[in-house]
């Protein structure tokens, strides 16, 4: 019997509807092949809310998302909202979805396409195969903790975690291990932070309970370094939120393009599944941008929310043969290009290598 799940689409600005346009292409593609139907609304935010709203996140887009399967989400914000009071900017609609839609878990994989191993800054032979998931705390930690302030004479700020904080956020990285290689690295700075003490000892009680699961535990400091000279050793990087902030932008890094990769943010009933990138205000509307890490950001939708496993492989290998045929778009064209492509006809291939 087909399924039918109801999508939350928010397109924003800049390059978001361009992109967002190719991912539901993409979905629908999916759809036909394995019988499901996507009931797809859409809701405002960012710039474009504020113009037609006043409000950059008004009520019925949260209404929308808690109601619905996932979202998927474009980007937001760009030059013509910039000099808004801050509370009407596009980026502070945006804060405030992720803290109305509870997500507490960042999740940013890192994946080095083959054909693209020369877009990194890395040597090919370090980064091909690179397949890395950082699971980051989102809402907790040194960014959120009290006492923080600050006066003339210093600043200061708390970093703090619960035992059921990290509980949460460690079950995730152990779910996600297990449909996975089945490896987990916890990051900490236990050798000097007693908050990292407490994150280390929660994280091995939370690993009993997946006991195909091997557990190991690295340094920041250490974690940084490794990324860089040995980034295939890692599976799922378990991360607190300031930690998993430089390391996520680190490890995206290794893919060489910011068109590339997705990411999602979760919470215990909602999902947002979005690409890492902004809005691009200097390429809005021509109809360059790489769609590839909205439709990915789709794929992750498939796997993570609606537990559709075959469908999101098969997205992922449309990318994957898209890439080895040679289509690419301007930000990759000078790596390993026979057909440069826009946007719209990158979604037409991938939809059509579903
Ligand atoms: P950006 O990611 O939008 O762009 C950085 C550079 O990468 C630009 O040169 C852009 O053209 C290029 N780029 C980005 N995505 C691309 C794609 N898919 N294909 C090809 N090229 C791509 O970052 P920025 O310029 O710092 O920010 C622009 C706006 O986006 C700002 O208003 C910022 O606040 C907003 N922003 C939004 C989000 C979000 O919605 N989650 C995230 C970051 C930035």
């Amino acid at each position: 019997m087909a399924k039918t799940y109801n999508i939350s689409i928010i397109k924003g600005d800049g390059i978001g509807p361009e992109i967002v346009d190719e991912a539901i292409k993409v979905l629908n593609a999916v759809g036909q092949k394995f019988d499901i139907t996507f009931d797809y609304k859409e809701y405002l935010m960012g710039g474009i809310a504020y113009d037609k709203t006043g409000d950059p996140l008004p009520q019925e887009t949260i209404d929308g998302v808690k109601n619905s399967d996932a979202c998927l989400f474009g980007a937001i914000g760009g030059p013509k909202w910039d000099n808004l009071p801050r509370e009407k900017r596009p980026e502070s609609g945006l804060l405030r979805f992720r803290k109305n839609m509870g997500v507490f878990a960042n999740l940013r994989p890192a994946i080095v396409y083959d054909e693209l191993a020369d877009a990194s800054s890395l040597k090919p032979e370090v980064i091909k195969g690179v397949d890395i998931m950082v699971v980051r705390e989102l809402i907790g930690g040194i960014y959120f903790g009290q006492p923080a302030g600050k006066d003339e004479q210093k600043g200061w700020n708390t970093m703090v975690y619960s035992v059921e904080e990290i509980e949460r956020i460690a079950h995730v990285a152990f779910k996600l291990a297990m449909k996975r290689d089945k490896r987990v690295c916890s990051i900490d700075k236990a050798n000097v932070l007693d908050v990292s003490q407490l994150w280390r000892e929660t994280v091995e009680q939370v690993a009993k309970e997946y006991p195909e699961v091997e557990l190991s535990h690295m340094y920041v400091d250490n974690a940084a370094m490794q990324l860089i000279a040995n980034p295939k050793q890692f599976d799922v990087m378990l991360t607190g939120n300031i930690f998993g902030d430089i390391l996520s932008d680190e490890a995206s890094m290794l893919s060489g393009s910011i068109g590339l990769l997705p990411s999602a943010s979760t919470g215990l009933d909602t999902a947002v599944y979005e690409p890492i990138h902004g809005s691009a205000p200097d390429i809005a509307g021509m109809g360059i941008a790489n769609p590839i890490a909205t439709i990915s950001s789709a794929s992750m939708m498939l796997r993570y929310s609606l537990d559709e496993i075959e469908a999101a492989n098969a997205i992922d290998n449309a990318i994957k043969k898209a890439m080895k045929d040679g289509y690419r778009t301007g930000d990759l064209a000078a790596y390993d290009c026979k057909v440069k492509v826009n946007c719209s006809k990158m979604g037409d291939i991938i939809a059509s290598n579903i």
